[in-house]
């Protein structure tokens, strides 16, 4: 994804809006976690701020993931988003550096892009916001059929089912004497 900025350098304050609707690179494939669907859908505002071109960004990515409890994979839309900044000198990208470096006419988009598809997976993916989940006795996927499974007792809250109050240490330390008699059963 490489943008013209021929004229957007020319005028400090000149700004212009492109929108992507292509392949995506071969560096995003390279540097996902998993498969990425086609067309990238990206949009890109770039600003002249004087010492430098302001890109903006924003884009979709259709992604194959599996779904963190149910374990089907499926294709998610995951927007991603961010401002990074070109200054015109020699010298390749550095890592140490908070801009991109660019020479000539044009910006190459590809790496940054590359970098934010390869992080906008969220980590627990959820094929939909209340899937069921597999049936932790017999593995069944509960969005599918209802394997009528008891629910085994959780062990984290076995202790909780033993636990007791405590006697309130207030009571114990009330002089018992005065109200003890013998009883009469
Ligand atoms: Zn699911
Ligand atoms: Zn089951």
């Amino acid at each position: 994804m490489q943008v013209r900025v021929t004229d957007v350098k020319r005028w400090v304050g000149r700004e212009e809006t492109l929108h992507f609707r292509e392949a995506w690179p071969a560096l995003v494939h390279e540097r996902a976690e998993g498969p990425v669907r086609d067309p990238a859908e990206v949009t890109v505002v770039v600003r002249n701020t004087g010492g430098a071109l302001v890109a903006d960004l924003r884009g979709e990515a259709q992604m194959w993931v599996v779904c963190a409890r149910c374990l089907t994979p499926f294709w998610l839309t995951v927007p991603f988003a961010a401002v990074e900044e070109f200054r015109e000198e020699p010298g390749p990208y550095e890592s140490d550096q908070d801009y991109y470096r660019y020479q000539g006419d044009h910006i190459d988009l590809d790496p940054i892009v590359a970098d934010l598809v390869a992080v906008a997976a969220p980590l627990a993916p959820l094929c939909h916001p209340d899937c069921q989940g597999l049936c932790p006795v017999c593995g069944a996927n509960r969005n599918e059929t209802a394997c009528g499974c008891e629910r085994p007792a959780d062990p984290r809250w076995e202790a909780l089912t033993r636990w007791r109050p405590e006697p309130d240490p207030a009571e114990g330390a009330r002089p018992a004497r005065k109200t003890e008699h013998p009883r009469k059963d």
